[in-house]
């Protein structure tokens, strides 16, 4: 996606990582890929954004330190993409925001505060890549998202479909974002995508609802059967629309990413969602974000690691 580049910016020169030929890349204060921390967003074309908010879990708890973790393992990331030809600090002014504020004791509350203060950086004109946090979170940013947008186009990276409805009482869960997405008529109806799907359900019902309302899955197993062009198939319906982008890390084979907070096995490699993620290339993205990772339950911090380098490939995409 070409980004209007900021006339108030345009003299300013982009913010950029800390030069590791000065300052070695495990010195100074960790923020995303050790970029600059800003916080007025009209500065930033994209603004990389924690949400550290883990009060939507349902199994393993954690992810409200992933954005602290996954900006530590960024600092490895190098400016130059060789596979998409492209140096995104070069093409756009990115910097880490920090993180929103959340209330970990509520997830109502939470949610307010989300779409409030994505909605500030979205009417500067500023996209974001927000790194949770679980998946709950995704449904007040599709909120601020579709104020600011109108109903996108959806890709979602999961092994799970999070079209689930209560739990314990409460509406809203990391199982839940989904389902609310559709019927919040956040998403635009025939759009959406969900990648990854895998392991035991309930019942097969729990397809209905992603069924009834025309989302289209690419199991895990399929994947692995029809790889990069099953999806490139599917994805020529996103062509020419706004799209918005949440890939949950499950998605990736616990065999890679353990650090996560309902693994799957029989996932993606690294190698495969590294793939899938630059296979949007060309798309018309909006926003996205990374979910889910949960770095007490990860194994010398590959998960973390992993995530770093996917946001800087869904960073390259814009
Ligand atoms: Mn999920
Ligand atoms: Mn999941």
């Amino acid at each position: 996606m070409k980004l209007k580049k900021k006339a108030s910016s345009r003299k300013l020169p982009h913010p950029r990582p800390v030069d590791a030929l000065v300052y070695p890349r495990f010195s100074g204060i960790p923020t995303f890929m050790r970029l600059p921390h800003v916080t007025d967003p009209s500065e930033l074309d994209v603004a990389l954004i924690g949400i550290p908010f883990d009060g939507g879990t349902t199994y393993r708890p954690g992810p409200r330190f992933g954005p602290r973790n996954v900006r530590v393992q960024s600092a490895m990331i190098r400016p130059w993409n060789p596979v998409l030809k492209v140096d995104p600090f070069e093409k756009l002014r990115v910097g880490d925001f920090g993180d929103l504020s959340i209330n970990p004791l509520s997830i109502e509350d939470t949610y307010r505060r989300i779409t409030e203060q994505l909605g500030e950086v979205l009417r500067a004109d500023a996209r974001t890549i927000c790194v949770g946090g679980d998946h709950s979170i995704l449904l007040p940013i599709l909120r601020a998202i579709h104020r600011h947008f109108g109903p996108v186009a959806f890709i979602q990276f999961d092994a799970h479909g999070d079209t689930w409805g209560g739990y314990f009482g409460s509406p809203h869960s990391h199982g839940t974002p989904v389902k609310y997405a559709v019927e919040e008529g956040l998403l635009e109806p025939g759009c959406a995508l969900q990648v990854g799907l895998r392991g035991q359900v309930y019942s097969e019902d729990d397809f209905e609802f992603a069924r009834k309302h025309g989302i289209a899955m690419i199991t895990s197993e399929e994947f692995h059967e029809g790889g990069i062009e099953l999806m490139k198939r599917h994805l020529r319906k996103h062509r020419n629309r706004n799209v918005y982008v949440t890939l949950d890390i499950d998605v990736v084979d616990p065999a890679f990413a353990p650090g996560t907070g309902t693994p799957q096995v029989g996932g993606f490699s690294s190698a495969q969602i590294l793939s899938a993620v630059r296979a949007l290339h060309g798309l018309h993205i909006v926003g996205c974000d990374l979910v889910e990772v949960s770095p007490p339950y990860d194994n010398g911090e590959i998960t973390s690691l992993l995530a770093a380098n996917l946001i800087y490939e869904l960073l390259c995409l814009f």
